[in-house]
């Protein structure tokens, strides 16, 4: 019955009407839209445009509103306050922003990131720590299991507080991560923890101020909004000992020849003309996605993937790389095969859509000994039979090789 949903949730997609052959399986880099995404975008241009925050006409105060909402919207599905949401262009500036305003405030010593990280949550931490003479930490982390005594001993040799920058689950191999555990241990060692949750987020629940996170980043297009627009949400407290990112309108109180002061949370952090309509249309995808029961979501994508291992496991020469209890995404590749040809091939031959590559992940997939690897990722309207499509066009590509 859940792949019943999952076929009704799909007919809210106008992309399935127009590509009736597609199976869409690379969710872990964009997700599809519902027509009530794609309606809200068009009905914001038709209806409401005007620049937030700077005019008293109607119009603006309507866009205000809408923009505001959204905020709220976003501090709703998440367990956060309002003041907390800022809004970015996506996970990669969210994390961009935490460096630069964690080196600018002097506030830490040392940057500590796991080497499975996405080159997102990896290269800005080891760039800006460059740049501000910030100690930067590579923590070598298998990614099939994440050993909290190994995190626990890297963490006891730090004498100054540190900023931890962690996944949620990992977009190369969907590898769930105990952060709630290393959450703990970060504070109890002095650091400020950050969560990357490009990939939770679209599957998961998630409590803000429940996890004790004090930071945490995503991304609107992975979970079926639109592209160009992201969220950084932060502890109140730290948010406003932390010096802006980005200057520029917007985000001031007062200017003077010689120097500005900053406007309240969560303005200081929005410095210029805002990706308005992006997040009132995030909005509406947490309304589309919170419209159903968000554990039953999980179990489909669940038995999805499970499906997907056994169903491909089989195959011969086929290695899988993701582990036993990965989740939404398995990756794998063939002894003989390029990933890429194979990938080319799934597509041409049979429309199944996967990606190939390094997956923005070149550390992990180097400690794994493998140059690039096929993933197939899933979302909420994929099926049983998008699965059968997958191991059916792997053998086809492979008969095609022979
Ligand atoms: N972190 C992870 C774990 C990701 O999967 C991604 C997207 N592939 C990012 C960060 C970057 O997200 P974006 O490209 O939306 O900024």
């Amino acid at each position: 019955e859940l792949n019943d949903l999952a076929k009704s949730i799909k007919r809210d997609f106008p992309i399935f009407e127009i590509h009736p052959g597609l199976v869409y399986l690379d969710n872990a880099a964009t997700t599809q839209k519902p027509a009530s995404v794609i309606e809200r975008q068009s009905r914001f241009y038709d209806h409401s445009n005007a620049n937030v925050h700077r005019a008293v006409h109607s119009l603006a105060e309507e866009a205000t509103d809408l923009y505001e909402q959204a905020r709220q919207r976003i501090a709703s599905f998440i367990n956060s306050r309002s003041e907390e949401v800022i809004f970015t262009r996506g996970t990669t500036e969210s994390i961009n922003l935490l460096a630069y305003s964690f080196a600018k405030s002097g506030m830490v010593k040392s940057f500590v990131v796991p080497t499975f990280e996405h080159h997102s949550n990896y290269v800005p931490w080891q760039q800006i720590s460059k740049i501000f003479g910030i100690k930067f930490l590579p923590l070598r982390l298998d990614g099939l299991e994440v050993p909290l005594e190994k995190i626990k001993e890297s963490l006891e040799t730090l004498k100054d507080p540190f900023v931890f920058s962690m996944t949620g689950l990992t977009n190369a191999l969907g590898k769930r991560t105990p952060f709630e555990e290393i959450v703990k241990l970060v504070h109890e060692h002095g650091g400020y923890f950050i969560l990357d949750g490009a990939q939770l987020i679209p599957h998961e629940p998630f409590d803000f101020a429940g996890t004790g996170v004090d930071f945490l980043a995503f991304s609107g297009h992975k979970m079926l909004g639109p592209m160009g627009i992201g969220v950084l949400v932060g502890k109140e407290e730290i948010l406003k000992r932390l010096p802006p990112f980005l200057y520029g309108g917007e985000m001031i109180d007062r200017v003077g020849m010689e120097d500005t002061s900053f406007a309240p949370l969560p303005y200081k952090f929005e410095a210029g003309t805002q990706n308005v309509a992006g997040a009132i249309v995030l909005a509406t995808a947490i309304d589309y996605l919170e419209k159903f029961d968000r554990e039953e979501l999980k179990n489909h994508i669940q038995n999805l993937t499970d499906y997907a291992r056994e169903k491909i496991s089989s195959i011969d020469g086929l290695r899988i790389y993701s582990p036993s209890d990965s989740h939404g995404i398995i990756s794998f590749a063939h002894d003989n095969i390029h990933s890429h040809d194979l990938a080319e091939l799934l597509s041409r031959l049979s429309g199944v859509a996967v990606r190939s590559g390094h997956h923005c992940a070149q550390l992990q997939l180097k400690e794994l000994g493998v140059v690039s690897l096929c993933r197939a990722s899933f979302y909420i309207y994929n099926v049983f039979e998008d699965v059968d499509r997958l191991a059916e066009g792997i053998r086809k590509a492979l008969r095609w090789f022979a």
